[in-house]
């Protein structure tokens, strides 16, 4: 039993910070392998993808709907919704990275 304090994101074994990319298909049954040690890690709870799919979609269409409002221009709230994309799924990233914990599978 490892009672150490888990940070987010690291290894459960040697604490190495795993890589970022595992944050991209990062689910319940996903399996990771430490570069460092070897050891197989797992999610040490299910993902709450709720918030993340909340803020993704408002982050898209909040300034979409705005700007088709201000320029009357629904090809511009398009246009800005699909420009806001890449940051909402960025930060989607960072909040998984942040707060995602592994176990020993
Ligand atoms: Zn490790």
């Amino acid at each position: 039993m490892n009672t150490n304090k888990v940070k987010p994101f690291s290894c459960p074994n040697c604490g190495k910070k795993l890589p970022f990319k595992y944050a991209f298909n990062a689910n319940t049954s996903s399996r990771f392998t430490c570069k460092n040690c070897g050891t197989i890690c797992k999610l040490a709870k299910p993902l709450d993808i709720a918030p993340s799919v909340i803020f993704g979609f408002l982050s898209v269409a909040i300034p979409g709907r705005l700007v088709t409002d201000y320029f009357d221009s629904i090809e511009l709230g398009l246009l800005t919704g699909a420009l806001s994309l890449p940051f909402a799924v960025l930060i989607v990233w960072i909040y998984a990275y942040s707060t995602l914990e592994f176990t020993r599978d």
